[in-house]
């Protein structure tokens, strides 16, 4: 078993579904006493966040690279940024390392396409939703066509992840507006929902929608174990990838 690096802490309370996750899978592939080989660095969420508001991604991108050099050094054999939005800064992190850093918009597209969806709803932070590096993945790797929802339902999707999400609230009201948000997109043609951001199988999953649902936090972590158990996962980025 190769020992899983993650990068965590954007936010904890999401870094904790990782955990409790990549052990669940461990114990069972292996049963008993088994879990997880995990080496993780978890960050002040708050200091990441002001980088974001600044705009300052150099900044975070070189905290997170500096993480990931230090998880390497510590015997990582791979590596997990357990945050969607800060794959913004992926390409960089993965030059700062010789590990592979398990992308996590590519580990969840492949689940996308091995599901034979074509046109996920994607909901995640404005960065995810509105910049390229995550939806153009989606697009130029896997023939994805993600819909995205409009302005105010962004803005709404992203305000509850930060204001609430992020902090341990998970309120009836939230889930709500965020189904409400699932039904203008699959009005509009989705086929699927991503959970692109990794809190948010905090306050909705599976049980709570009427589409095929694919989870980034699971699916990320679930790599993970594979890639840690089989040094085989076909997401896992490749020198020819890159
Ligand atoms: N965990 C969230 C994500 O998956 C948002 C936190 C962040 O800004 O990194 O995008």
């Amino acid at each position: 078993m190769r020992t899983i690096g993650l990068i965590g802490g954007m936010s904890w309370e999401s870094t904790a579904v990782y955990y409790r996750r990549l052990n669940e899978q461990v114990r069972t592939r292996l049963g008993g006493l088994h879990s997880a080989e995990i080496l993780m660095r978890s960050v002040d969420f708050d200091a990441i966040v002001s980088l974001q508001k600044q705009g300052r991604w150099d900044d975070a991108c070189k905290i997170l690279a500096g993480i990931a050099r230090e998880l390497e050094e510590g015997g990582a054999g791979c590596l997990l940024i357990c945050t969607n939005t800060m794959h913004k800064l992926a390409d960089e992190v993965q030059q700062a390392v010789s590990i592979p850093l398990l992308h996590i918009a590519d580990v969840t597209a492949s689940a996308i396409k091995a599901g034979g969806c074509g046109r996920p709803l994607l909901l995640a932070t404005r960065y995810t939703m509105e910049e390229d590096f995550y939806v153009q993945r989606l697009r130029d790797h896997f023939a994805l066509d993600p819909v995205i929802p409009d302005q105010a339902d962004r803005v709404a999707v992203h305000d509850i992840i930060f204001d609430e999400l992020c902090q341990g609230v998970v309120s009836d009201q939230s889930r709500q507006l965020y189904l409400d948000v699932i039904a203008r997109g699959k009005a509009r043609g989705a086929d699927s929902v991503i959970l692109g951001c990794t809190e948010i199988c905090l306050l909705i999953g599976p049980k709570h929608i009427d589409l095929p649902v694919f989870d980034s936090t699971m699916l990320h972590a679930d790599a993970a174990v594979e890639f840690s158990m089989t040094k085989q996962a076909p997401y896992v980025r490749t020198a020819q990838s890159v």
